[in-house]
């Protein structure tokens, strides 16, 4: 049963604070395809991409920050950073003129990763409603 299927996908896939494969990525530990870096944020292409463009942008300190759900007070400001360096992707990617920035929340938001992050798609007509 498809509802089955995905609330249990949904379950396996909870935040529980342990560390995710972004951390390797940020330490280098494994390769991944670098956009944008600065002190604060790392912007690497999605392994699945879901159009022409699509990059993930990333706080490199979690800090707590599993899921925008979860975003306290204190992460404001990395939240500004991450949504300013979107920008700076789209522009670097040459689709400013045009792109989508996508933020899953949680399990019924079908987030998969549980260290914040920031979708930023283009290169194709996006559609809405997004589904
Ligand atoms: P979420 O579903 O919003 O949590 O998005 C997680 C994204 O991370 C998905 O689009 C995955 O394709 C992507 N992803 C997972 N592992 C890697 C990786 O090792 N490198 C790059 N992207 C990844």
């Amino acid at each position: 049963h498809d509802e089955e299927a995905a609330a249990r996908a949904a379950a396996a896939t909870a935040d529980n604070g342990a560390p995710t494969i972004f951390d390797k990525i940020i330490a280098k530990e494994i390769p991944a395809n670098i956009v944008y870096e600065d002190e604060k944020v790392l912007a690497f292409r999605d392994i699945n991409p879901q159009a022409p463009v699509h990059v993930l942008v990333i706080p490199k300190v979690r800090d707590g920050l599993t899921e925008l759900g979860k975003a306290e007070e204190r992460h404001k400001d990395i939240l500004g950073e991450l949504m300013y360096a979107a920008k700076i992707v789209a522009e670097k990617e040459g689709i400013a003129d045009g792109f989508r920035v996508v933020i899953n929340s949680g399990p019924a938001g079908c987030q998969s990763v549980y260290h914040l992050h920031l979708h930023v798609l283009g290169g194709r007509q996006m559609k809405w409603p997004p589904g």
